[in-house]
């Protein structure tokens, strides 16, 4: 191939650019030129399809977002946008496709796959829900950030003798939760797998308190059936003032912002690097993602069939620590 496009998709996550970044490099080492697609896969459809320089790479490793922009493009699931996307990429003379993002755009790579343009995906979503990697560029960084709240809130739920019921990211994969109350120690947590009803909520938060327990954390997936806004209205309801004191946090985008961590800077240029690879040996269809310490190569056939599951040993190893104590 010489020439090859990227496109960021989906939920920005940090370490986007340090994708790019690797993507860019790669192909000119490669001898190959980059093109970057701006804006998701709204970009493909408007053709608004750049030539990338080195100079357009420099000093972005650091930064979080994307600086070729991201979206949700709804129509993108039509074949006809999708045909679309590849005659803009084809009038560029361009032979192949890095996507980097998460379950939806990758999705939408395996349609432009089907229709027989060579697509390469790299792992990429705060969320890590896309089966096919263990861990995907954007997730260390907004454990980090969730971890870093989260230790704020204890000291003053503590202070305060107050429960806090804390939102996070993930929509259908308690991923996010899960690592957050295992690296938190939060009282209660809950995903979409693992859901908890409020009226279980508050017998677990009496028995805490009967146990000497006088303030808690509850951590809940925003895609939990059980969510925040259900379990703050029947707790509101049921308890006196004078038992606990409430209060919730949602997290929100803040656990998409920020500078990359070491973690997410290196998974990227790795996981980069292997989808130009791919491209350069003339093997697309896949996603690169990271497994077992290595680099995972999963046909988008088996990316977009199977669900990825949470570690259940890991989910009740953090539910243990906690419930040593009550
Ligand atoms: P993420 O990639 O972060 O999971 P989304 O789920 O919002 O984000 O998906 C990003 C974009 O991928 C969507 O806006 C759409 O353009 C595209 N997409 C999602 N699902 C499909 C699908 N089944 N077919 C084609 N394109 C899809």
């Amino acid at each position: 191939m010489k020439r090859i496009a990227l496109v960021t998709s989906g939920g920005d996550a940090p370490g986007m650019n340090a994708a790019i970044n690797a993507t860019v490099r790669n192909a000119f080492a490669a001898g190959m030129e980059a093109f970057g697609v701006r804006k998701g896969y709204e970009g493909l459809i408007e053709n608004d399809i750049v030539p990338m320089t080195l100079a357009d790479v420099e000093d972005v490793i650091e930064l979080g977002g994307t600086l070729l922009g991201t979206a949700r493009c709804k129509r993108f699931e039509q074949e006809g946008a999708r045909r679309q996307g590849i005659k803009n990429l084809k009038h560029h003379g361009i032979e192949g496709l890095v996507v980097i993002g998460g379950n939806g755009s990758q999705r939408g790579a395996y349609g432009l796959h089907q229709l027989g343009f060579p697509v390469v995906g790299v792992a990429s979503t705060v969320d890590n829900d896309l089966y096919g990697s263990d861990i995907s560029i954007g997730c260390d960084t907004a454990l980090n950030t969730i971890i870093e709240s989260i230790d704020r809130i204890r000291t003053t739920a503590e202070s305060h003798r107050r429960v806090f019921l804390i939102e996070v990211m993930g929509r259908h994969f308690g991923y996010l939760a899960m690592m957050a109350g295992l690296a938190s120690g939060a009282e209660i947590v809950i995903t979409p797998e693992y859901e908890m009803d409020p009226p279980e909520v508050l017998d677990e938060l009496r028995r805490f308190h009967r146990n000497g327990r006088d303030y808690a954390l509850v951590i809940v997936t925003d895609g939990a059936k059980n969510n925040v806004a259900g379990i703050h209205e029947y707790l509101s309801r049921s308890v006196a003032y004078s038992e606990f004191e409430m209060r919730v946090t949602m997290l929100g985008h803040v656990q998409r912002g920020g500078a990359p961590s070491t973690y997410d800077r290196s998974l990227a240029a790795q996981l980069a690097t292997g989808a130009v690879e791919l491209l350069e040996r003339d093997d697309p269809g896949k996603l690169v993602g990271w497994k077992q310490g290595t680099l995972a190569y999963t046909p988008y056939e088996e990316v977009v069939s199977k669900k990825k599951e949470l570690d259940s040993q890991l989910w009740m190893l953090s539910r243990r620590l906690v419930e040593i104590n009550y």
